[in-house]
């Protein structure tokens, strides 16, 4: 039977490349997202891969929809929280509804898809779990307390679960990508992205195809050896 990951907001963006690089690889791949049923089914359609919708960060949520795809398909041999969204604006013009969005949708998620499928897998004595940070949250960003805060806290809660389930058989690392072109970033206005790009050595915003890559290496047997890791992936734009 094909070995299964779950790819959260795995429909749109670097999620769908991670989605079409995973099922290429011969997963069964089960793609999440939040609301854009329109873009979800013509991914669906045109990839022929699975799509369920359900919100990461609602736990309830992600306990039923895990439930079933263990049901239907056996357990998960691959999780990948790559869901994200912003909420951008200077700290003082931050509210309290933008912090939480933004805190539950990027961090409280990777607890809750890990809670569900953390008891199967150091049972199985197997699994790979891959987490997607941010640049913003090595180096800090201006409008971005927020999001810095959450992506900064993936890659502690990455090396916290490593160390845990180190002798378990599973691995826990997280991607931290730079500047990559995709609607999120199709967001930011066109003279801030242009100062961007002139920040990036390699000239150039970076492809989803190209953090794909390094999940589809995390997730293979041969990383069995690299766990807590924080892979920056970002142009040479921030060396840690
Ligand atoms: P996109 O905005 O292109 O896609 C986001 C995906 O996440 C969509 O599928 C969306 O679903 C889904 N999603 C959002 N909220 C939820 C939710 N509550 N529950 C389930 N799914 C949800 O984002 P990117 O591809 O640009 O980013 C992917 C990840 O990479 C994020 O974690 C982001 O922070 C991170 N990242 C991105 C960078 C970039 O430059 N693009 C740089 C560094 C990190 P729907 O289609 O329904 O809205």
């Amino acid at each position: 039977m094909a070995k299964v990951a779950v790819v959260t907001g795995g429909t749109r963006g670097i999620g769908a490349a991670i989605s079409m690089e995973l099922h290429r690889g011969g997963y069964k791949v089960i793609a999440n997202y939040a609301s854009n049923d329109a873009a979800a089914q013509d991914f669906a359609k045109q990839h022929g891969i699975e799509v369920m919708k359900w919100d990461v960060g609602n736990y309830e949520a992600c306990q039923r929809s895990l439930a079933s795809i263990e049901e239907k398909y056996g357990a998960v041999d691959v999780l990948v929280n790559n869901a994200g969204i912003t909420r951008d604006g200077f700290m003082h013009k931050t509210t309290p509804e933008m912090w939480e969005a933004v805190i539950t949708t990027n961090l409280t998620s990777c607890f809750n898809m890990a809670h569900c499928v953390i008891n199967g897998m150091r049972l199985r004595g197997v699994g790979r779990i891959i987490n997607i940070a941010s640049i913003n949250g090595q180096k800090g960003q201006i409008g971005q307390v927020n999001y810095s805060a959450a992506k900064a806290g993936v890659i502690g809660f990455t090396k916290a679960l490593a160390l845990e389930c180190a002798n378990k058989g599973i691995t826990v690392n997280v991607i931290a990508p730079g500047y990559i072109d995709t609607d999120m970033v199709k967001a930011v206005p066109q003279n801030v992205l242009d100062s961007i790009i002139g920040q990036i050595p390699v000239g150039r915003l970076g492809t989803a195809e190209e953090i794909a890559h390094v999940v589809n290496f995390l997730a293979g047997e041969g990383a069995g050896f690299i766990t807590g890791s924080t892979i920056t992936a970002n142009g040479g734009q921030y060396m840690v």
